[in-house]
């Protein structure tokens, strides 16, 4: 085994650099992965300009992925249920276990938030608290999961994205079978979303997004979602009439985090429907026909990390019942993290989500 790992570090806004650190002794309660491979997550482009609110430096990026484990602790191994030579996904964030938020079951709401390659700075040992790397450190209190030998490791590292759909379709909407849900955003979190929507027997399933997106409303139809609609050259309103019945639907995902794209959700939702909304916007101020949640009686809520989804996203991620390894469209590797980064802000059509493979 080296005894040091490469690993890219953001040193400034959008600059990047490849460094070496060395290897980490492995405690008792910790766990060494070796990195498989690490999906680019939209917050990561705004980690990387310097703009997200978690912004600091010097940082290694990364906290979706899928890797081996490298070197185990006797109680980390114990708690996890994983040994040498495993090959598992660890959620992105590491928690006290203590608190109320940890204890109630929303330990991804933890204070103060610790998560890898997010809030972690790379400038204190042992540094590799980022997936953007060949190694990475699993510290006590994370979570960490077994990942089938078949599964392509384009759809394991996504385990906690479609961790967030779950959480958004099932446990904060309580999506029940046969009620229909409109996906707004057709992005990887817009595309896993549909994914839990049609796992928990919701029908129909639409997909709303824009000229650009026709890539993904292709993957959308390859998942089973029964419909997508493009906003630029359609009426979505009419659309989802006459998709529902005149209803309009039960339940609408606003996952693009676009004023009109909010604005647009709250006329999908019908009268006493849900509206969960998970796109951010950035801290932007977004103007609403409020009157619209008055009239309908709308039920408005919010949507952020997976907690406990993510059990039940990897149980689907072995099962290999959809092909969600199709959300990864291109692979750099470490050393080209920037030009990954490059591609993956410029969004060319062809374009869903980035991986890196050290
Ligand atoms: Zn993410
Ligand atoms: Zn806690």
């Amino acid at each position: 085994m080296p005894r040091v790992s490469r690993a890219v570090v953001v040193e400034a806004p959008e600059k990047m650099i490849l460094k070496e650190f060395p290897l980490p002794e492995v405690g008792p309660k910790d766990l060494l992965l070796r990195v498989e491979m690490v999906s680019i997550c939209g917050s990561d482009r705004l980690l990387y300009k310097g703009t997200h609110k978690a912004s600091s430096f010097p940082k290694i990026l990364g906290h979706e992925v899928v890797g081996y484990v490298e070197e185990i602790g006797e109680l980390a191994a114990e708690a996890y249920g994983v040994k040498k030579g495993d090959r598992v996904t660890p959620e992105p964030y590491q928690m006290c276990g203590h608190c109320e938020n940890c204890l109630g079951g929303n330990y991804a709401a933890c204070q103060p938030r610790k998560n890898y390659g997010v809030s972690f700075t790379c400038d204190h040992p042992p540094y590799l608290f980022g997936g953007y790397s060949e190694y990475m450190v699993i510290l006590p209190g994370s979570k960490v999961h077994k990942v089938e030998p078949d599964v392509p490791a384009e759809a394991a590292c996504l385990s906690s994205l479609l961790g967030n759909g779950l959480r958004w379709i099932r446990t904060k909407a309580k999506v029940r079978p046969g009620e229909s849900v409109v996906i707004v955003g057709a992005g990887a979190l817009g595309l896993t979303t549909a994914i839990a929507a049609l796992e928990v027997g919701a029908f129909p399933v639409v997909v709303v997004g824009i000229s650009a997106d026709e890539i993904k409303f292709k993957v959308a139809k390859e998942f089973g979602v029964d419909e997508t609609i493009n906003l630029e050259k359609e009426n979505v309103v009419e659309r989802v009439r006459e998709l529902t019945s005149g209803r309009m639907a039960d339940v609408v995902v606003e996952c693009a985090g676009v004023p009109a794209s909010i604005q647009l959700g709250l006329e999908l939702v019908r009268t006493e429907g849900r509206y969960v909304l998970a796109g951010v916007t950035g801290g932007r101020q977004v103007s609403l026909v409020t009157d619209t949640i008055v009239n309908k009686e709308l039920q408005v809520i919010g949507g952020h990390g997976q907690a406990w989804e993510v059990e039940d996203a990897v149980r689907l991620l072995n099962a290999r019942k959809y092909p969600i390894e199709k959300l990864i469209t291109h692979r750099f590797p470490l050393q080209e993290a920037e030009r990954a980064m490059a591609l993956f802000m410029a969004a060319p059509k062809d374009c869903i989500r980035v991986a890196l493979v050290p």
